[in-house]
C-alpha cells in the first residue's frame, strides 16, 4: 500500500474542516497554538515512516501523557490498581466531577482526569521525587528518543487555572483514594500534561502497543503481552472520554487524544499513528484528527475490525 500518497490524499480532504473546531483556552497557553497545522505520521514495526504536514513540530500531549504513566504503574502494581482506578467507559466529560462522588472516589478509568491523577498518585507512592523524571524516562524509552522534555509555560499555566483538576483530587483525597500530598499530585500530573513531542515522536512511542509490548526498533520489552492487550482495550474503549463510542464506531482503532490536538492510534501488529490538529470538537478531541484517521482506516482497511 503507497501510504504516502494515502497521506496526502487524507490531507487534501480534510481541508474544509479547518473552519470547524475551536483551539482550548481553558489552559490560557494552550491558545498559542496555530490553528491551521496538520501533521499526520505512520511509523510501521518493520521500520518504515511516512509523514505529512508539520510531523516536526512539538506540541503540547496533554492526556496522551495517561497512556504512559498507566502503563508505568500497570507495571508496578498489576492487578492492585484496579482498587483505586476501574476499566469502565465513564459516559462523562474527562473532567467531570459527577460519577466521582457517588462512587466514592474510584474514578472509572485511567483516561480522564481523576483516573490519570490516581495513576500519577500510585506514580509518587514508588518513585517519591523522582515520578516526572521516571516518567519522562519511560517515554524516552518507548520512544527511542532523548531529547523529549516539557513546557514550563504551559505547565504554569495549568498550574495556575486548574480549578477542576484541583477539585478532582480534593474530592478523591476526601475518600481516601489519595495517599500523597495532593499539591506534588496534581503538580506532577500537570507537568506531564505539559510533555511536548510531535507526530514522528509519538508514533514511534506507541510502536510498543502494536508490538504485544515490545518496543520493535530497540527490541526491548517495555510491558507483557497480557498487558498491552489491556491498554490497547482501554484506548478503544475509554481513550476519547464521552466520545469514546463514536470514535472507535469510526475509526475502529484504540487510539488516545489529547487537549492539545493530538492523538494516538494503534493498529495492532502492523503499525502505530499520531496525527495532531490544535482545533477540537465539543468533547475535546481533535476534530480533524479524528476524521483523518476516519479517512486512514477507511481508505486502506486498516482497522481492528
Ligand atoms: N491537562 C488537561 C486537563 O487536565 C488534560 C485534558 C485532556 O487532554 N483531555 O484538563
Amino acid at each position: 500500500m503507497n501510504y504516502q500518497s494515502i497521506l496526502a490524499e487524507i490531507q487534501n480532504e480534510i481541508k474544509p474542516l479547518f473552519k470547524e473546531g475551536k483551539v482550548a483556552n481553558y489552559i490560557p497557553a494552550l491558545q498559542k497554538a496555530n490553528p491551521n497545522d496538520f501533521a499526520m505520521s505512520i511509523v510501521t514495526i518493520d521500520g518504515n515512516e511516512y509523514h505529512i504536514g508539520c510531523s516536526d513540530k512539538n506540541f503540547s500531549i496533554q492526556s496522551i501523557s495517561k497512556v504512559f504513566t498507566f502503563t508505568l504503574a500497570l507495571e508496578n502494581y498489576s492487578k492492585e490498581l484496579y482498587k483505586k482506578v476501574g476499566h469502565e467507559p465513564s459516559g462523562d466529560p474527562f473532567n467531570s466531577l459527577v460519577q466521582l462522588e457517588y462512587e466514592n472516589g474510584i474514578p472509572r478509568n485511567p483516561f480522564i482526569n481523576a483516573g490519570a491523577i490516581v495513576t500519577t498518585d500510585s506514580l509518587i507512592s514508588k518513585y517519591k521525587d523522582d515520578t516526572f523524571s521516571q516518567v519522562l524516562k519511560f517515554i524516552k524509552k518507548t520512544s527511542n528518543n532523548n531529547t523529549i522534555n516539557f513546557d514550563n509555560e504551559i505547565f504554569k499555566s495549568e498550574l495556575e487555572h486548574g480549578y477542576r483538576n484541583l477539585s478532582l483530587i480534593n474530592l478523591m483525597k476526601s475518600f481516601k483514594n489519595i495517599d500523597n500530598d495532593t499539591k506534588k499530585v496534581i503538580e506532577t500530573y500537570f507537568q506531564q500534561c505539559s510533555i511536548m513531542m510531535n507526530t514522528k515522536q509519538l508514533a514511534h512511542s506507541m510502536l510498543f502497543l502494536a508490538n504485544h509490548g515490545r518496543q520493535p526498533i530497540t527490541n526491548e520489552i517495555i510491558i507483557n503481552e497480557a498487558k498491552a492487550k489491556r491498554i490497547n482495550s482501554l484506548m478503544l474503549t475509554c481513550g476519547h472520554y464521552d466520545a469514546s463510542g463514536d470514535f472507535a464506531y469510526k475509526v475502529g482503532l484504540p487510539g488516545k487524544s489529547g487537549v492539545g490536538g493530538g492523538i494516538v492510534a494503534v493498529v495492532p501488529k502492523k503499525m502505530a499513528l499520531c496525527v495532531y490538529s490544535p482545533k477540537l470538537n465539543k468533547q475535546g478531541n481533535s476534530l480533524i484528527g479524528t476524521k483523518a484517521l476516519e479517512l486512514f482506516t477507511t481508505k486502506t482497511g486498516l482497522s481492528i475490525f
